[in-house]
């Protein structure tokens, strides 16, 4: 995998700032996120503009999850199941550290 890895192309930073930023306004959190990016597209890897369709948590790589986000009809950035955390996945391997939203699971990797 590490060759795969090019500089530039870990958005950790914008997926942990996003997370930070829920519960605010999107039109804000989004003029921020882009003002520090050099393209919009990986902010919709995370967020959608409508609940339909959101999804609950996005896998950034084989091994690195973050909380599914949407846009409320009050125009605030939520998340779309709250309730999901590291405590909630298996990891798919016995090799990788998995994280959800920046932390260790806390599940163990179980065969079949
Ligand atoms: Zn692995």
């Amino acid at each position: 995998m590490a060759q795969g890895r090019r500089r530039g192309l870990d958005y950790t930073p914008l997926f942990m700032f996003l997370l930070s930023k829920v519960g605010r306004p999107w039109d804000e959190v989004f003029s921020e996120a882009v003002s520090r990016l050099d393209r919009r597209e990986p902010i919709f890897w995370m967020v959608s503009l409508h609940r339909d369709g959101a999804e609950p948590y996005i896998a950034v790589s084989g091994s690195s999850y973050f909380s599914g986000l949407y846009v409320d009809e009050e125009g605030v950035l939520r998340k779309v199941d709250s309730a999901l955390d590291e405590t909630s996945l298996a990891p798919s391997c016995k090799c990788c550290t998995h994280t959800f939203n920046g932390k260790p699971f806390t599940r163990k990797f179980r065969q079949g």
